[in-house]
């Protein structure tokens, strides 16, 4: 982010992808950034509309297998996110959207489709659909707190060398091997829904810290400490 600018968001494909409330990711990393002082200036890319180049924050949703197929489709042959990724910018991608940014993923038959190979992880279909409640514990290199979300998904993904989880599952399926989403360099991958930064907010302040550079100051997240103490507690023993 340029020090006299305001901070860039990129909503993906909101005609395409964006179920179980993943627009709100948007809303929070907007008002968290302005109850920081920080303005914000939000671009929301239609499907038919190039990706353009210059976002801090770039977010894409998750949805149905055929929406996600075209996604996969015009990201590839758009570029734009490639460039942006390229240039540094950051990158929440969640569930359907997780997946296109890998080499390959389940199509609505099962078939393998491509992705757009931004990222080395590959997801196929598992055997039957996750559904429900997820919670984990965040690779301590991150230095969140325990996620919690809510997960509705056939597919199970495989990450590359280099590419790490983002959590150990503790309940729910994730990637369907003990771990969830993934992260690599400035680029979040989730099956988390939610919205996951409304349940997540320490997840939005690591977005917006590598979008402004520095660690930002802590504010009140009495209502969002309330969510997430509701959620743990339905699924987590005590
Ligand atoms: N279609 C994908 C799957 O079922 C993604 C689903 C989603 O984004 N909720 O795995």
């Amino acid at each position: 982010m340029q020090s006299d600018s305001a901070l860039r968001l990129v909503w993906i494909y909101p005609d395409l992808l964006s179920t179980y409330g993943d627009q709100g990711n948007v809303l929070v990393l907007e008002q968290r950034a302005q109850r920081r002082g920080i303005p914000v200036e939000t671009v929301h890319v239609r499907s038919a509309d190039p990706v353009p180049e210059g976002g801090d924050i770039y977010l894409i949703g998750g949805g149905e297998d055929r929406p996600q197929i075209l996604a996969a489709e015009r990201l590839r042959r758009d570029g734009g996110l490639h460039r942006a990724v390229a240039r540094g910018a950051a990158l929440l991608a969640v569930c359907a959207g997780y997946q296109i940014m890998g080499t390959t993923f389940g199509g609505e038959e099962g078939q393998p489709v491509d992705g757009i190979g931004l990222i080395d992880i590959a997801s196929g279909r598992g055997e039957g659909r996750a559904v429900g409640e997820l919670a984990g514990e965040a690779d301590p290199a991150l230095g969140i707190p325990t996620l919690t979300g809510f997960e509705n998904h056939m597919g199970v993904t495989r990450l590359g060398a280099g590419v790490r989880p983002l959590a150990r599952t503790a309940i729910g399926t994730g990637n369907g091997d003990g771990t969830e989403g993934c992260h690599i360099g400035k680029i979040v991958g989730t099956y988390l829904h939610g919205p996951a930064l409304a349940r997540n907010p320490g997840l939005a302040d690591l977005l917006l810290g590598w979008a402004v550079g520095a660690q930002l100051p802590p504010i009140d997240d009495a209502w969002f400490e309330r969510l997430r103490q509701e959620r743990l507690s339905a699924v987590l023993p005590r």
